[in-house]
């Protein structure tokens, strides 16, 4: 398989699986349908996918990294119960506003909050 199809292929792999999977995860998916992939290679493409705006690297404490194909600015709830995480909306402009002046110029933020996901709560009631 040629370079450019494996990073298309692990491209459409991390928006098909829409679920902000580690670079394990998405190797696991793709080796499906290109059996002779490397997980090397699929490190390569990742970085070099992140590096070019196509897919987010979600930096998460502790854990492997994880990728996003969403782009908007959002952050990010990390359960603490099943390891998942999901999107949290954030008011970047309330947040830009409340931080201005005070510390100096914000550019950019990577938002993680730490708790239980919705699907655990509801589990745990
Ligand atoms: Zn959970
Ligand atoms: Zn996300």
């Amino acid at each position: 398989m040629r370079y450019s199809r494996q990073r298309e292929l692990i491209l459409k792999k991390v928006a098909v699986l829409d679920n902000h999977p580690t670079a394990e995860e998405i190797y696991r998916e793709a080796s499906r349908e290109c059996p002779n992939l490397s997980l090397g290679t699929v490190y390569r493409n990742l970085n070099s996918l992140a590096a070019a705006g196509l897919i987010r690297r979600v930096p998460v404490p502790g854990q492997a990294d994880r990728f996003d194909h969403a782009l908007h600015r959002h952050g990010h709830l990390c359960c603490t119960c099943c390891g998942g995480l999901s999107d949290v909306a954030v008011d970047e402009t309330a947040l830009m506003e409340s931080l201005r002046d005070s510390i100096g110029t914000v550019e950019s933020f990577e938002l993680t909050l730490f708790g239980v996901c919705e699907a655990c709560r509801a589990k745990q009631a």
